[in-house]
């Protein structure tokens, strides 16, 4: 399977380019140990399963990028908790999925190993900025991928590649050797086809990391006992600010039709308010870049990663070193961010973002003492094309409205496939309350099992087609 599946990866390069690195030797070995372990009687959660990781987590002697020229030649010395995780479940690695360069992105244009098109439509993104693990999923080259989220980068994708994806509560996932961009919003979570198949994943990902300080100690539960729970009287938010804008017509109908079939399945429809909604881009772009400011000034040439050609002195080499290792948007943000944070316009703008966040965290508290979850879209419209946004980076930005508000207040977010907009998925989000991923999963499980959207794929045959 572990051949098989490399072949197709390889094969679907040229297309869709959802890898920046392949790593065949280690996968054959891994699946080898993994088909020796079951000879032996032994099992474990995800033996012999293939997966791929985001090129932001650091494997041990596997480069790793996080999409950008900075680090295309960086060989970890350490491994992530949450790939070590994997490997202790028996997981095989196949590779390392493209990105937005340092998770900056909703579209995947930005990674410095070119852009990921998305598997329904190769003129179209496959979302970002864990695009290329979404696109492997959807595409079949894998059956589940891990990702990383801060504004929407594993909701979103999911979203626009018609698969599942999990952001959990932030501090449920282990930070370390994620590469960091927001670290009060960053969280790993798992991209795969069904519900089920996240239970599992985020099993094995969750948990206390005495190593990272930001990692809660809360028990994880068992994901997959909980998922038959019945529906009957749960009660789902539906904030009216969301559902009172002009939305895409279509995208429009497909998530009334689903909110129906949760209605059908015992549910109860509460109205409620989230009256900062609006304000939250405008809050996640001012703190997401002022954290990613302060992250990316490690970057320096010195330790790791590129640096310029004979450098003048120590000035010319951070210079010069920055200005050829970061892309444009990435060099965007450092400087957007920066000035937020310089003395002076500290107040006006970092801390004034910052109470915003308090306010939309608050506005979460307050409805969920009415409701057990929230749902909404995940994007304003299905995949966008190639280019479409690239040249505005404000539109770009609003993309993120659905996924950013969860990310400030650190909630749970699931995605699930809810329907076709313009013959492209689309997908419905489920915000839990703090470290209830459990419900969520529930709920995306019931949905799943009475409906088929999660069991769609787009035709591949042609771009994997050197493996049939
Ligand atoms: N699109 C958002 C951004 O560019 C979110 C990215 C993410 O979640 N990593 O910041």
């Amino acid at each position: 399977m572990t051949r098989h599946l490399l072949t197709k990866a390889e094969a679907s390069q040229p297309h869709l380019n959802s890898f920046i690195t392949l790593c065949h030797d280690q996968a054959i070995s891994a699946a080898r140990a993994a088909d020796e372990a079951r000879t032996r009687g032994e099992n474990s959660l995800l033996l012999g399963i293939p997966v791929a990781h985001k090129d932001a987590f650091c494997t041990a002697g596997i480069r790793t990028t996080s999409g950008s020229r900075m680090l295309s030649n960086f060989i970890p010395p350490y491994e992530s908790t949450v790939s070590r995780k994997f490997k202790d479940a028996g997981a095989v690695c196949l590779g390392k999925t493209n990105m937005d360069e340092f998770a900056m992105g909703s579209s995947n244009e930005n990674s410095f190993f070119g852009a990921v098109r998305n598997p329904w439509d190769l003129s179209r993104v496959p979302g970002g900025s864990s695009g290329g693990s979404a696109a492997a999923v959807a595409a079949g080259l894998v059956p589940a991928a891990t990702g990383t989220d801060t504004g929407g980068s594993i909701r979103q994708p999911a979203a626009f590649c018609g698969i599942s994806g999990l952001k959990p509560t932030y501090g449920r996932v282990s930070r370390l050797g994620m590469i960091a961009y927001a670290s009060s919003l960053d969280q790993g979570g798992p991209l795969a086809h069904t519900v089920e198949d996240l239970a599992l994943l985020l099993k094995v990902m969750a948990g206390l990391d005495e190593n990272d300080s930001t990692s809660a100690d809360a028990p994880v539960p068992d994901y997959a006992a909980t998922l038959a729970t019945p529906l009957q009287g749960l009660r789902i938010g539906l904030p009216r600010e969301v559902f009172s804008e002009t939305a895409h017509p279509e995208a429009a109908r497909a998530l009334q039709a689903a909110i129906a079939e949760l209605e059908k399945l015992g549910a109860t429809l509460v109205d409620i308010t989230l009256p900062h909604t609006a304000l939250s881009v405008p809050a996640y772009y001012v703190i997401a870049p002022a954290e990613a400011s302060t992250n990316l000034s490690r970057f320096d040439g010195v330790r790791y990663g590129h640096r310029c050609d004979n450098p003048t002195d120590l000035e010319d080499l951070y210079s010069r070193t920055r200005a050829e290792g970061f892309g444009k948007e990435v060099q965007r943000r450092i400087l957007i961010g920066t000035y937020a944070l310089s003395a002076g316009y500290y107040d006006a703008y970092y801390r004034q973002a910052q109470r915003i966040r308090r306010l939309i965290k608050n506005d979460f508290v307050a409805a969920f003492s009415q409701v057990d979850t929230i749902l909404t879209p995940v994007t304003p419209g299905p995949a966008f094309g190639l280019g479409a946004k690239t040249s505005d980076p404000v539109a770009m930005y609003l993309e993120d409205i659905y996924t950013v508000p969860t990310s400030l207040a650190g909630l749970p977010g699931l995605s699930i496939p809810c329907g076709f907009a313009e013959g492209m998925p689309i997908g419905m989000q489920l915000i839990g309350n703090y470290f209830d991923e459990a419900r969520l999963l529930n709920l995306g499980h019931q949905f799943q099992l009475h409906t088929d959207w999660h069991t769609r794929r787009p035709d591949v045959t042609r771009i994997t087609a050197s493996a049939n």
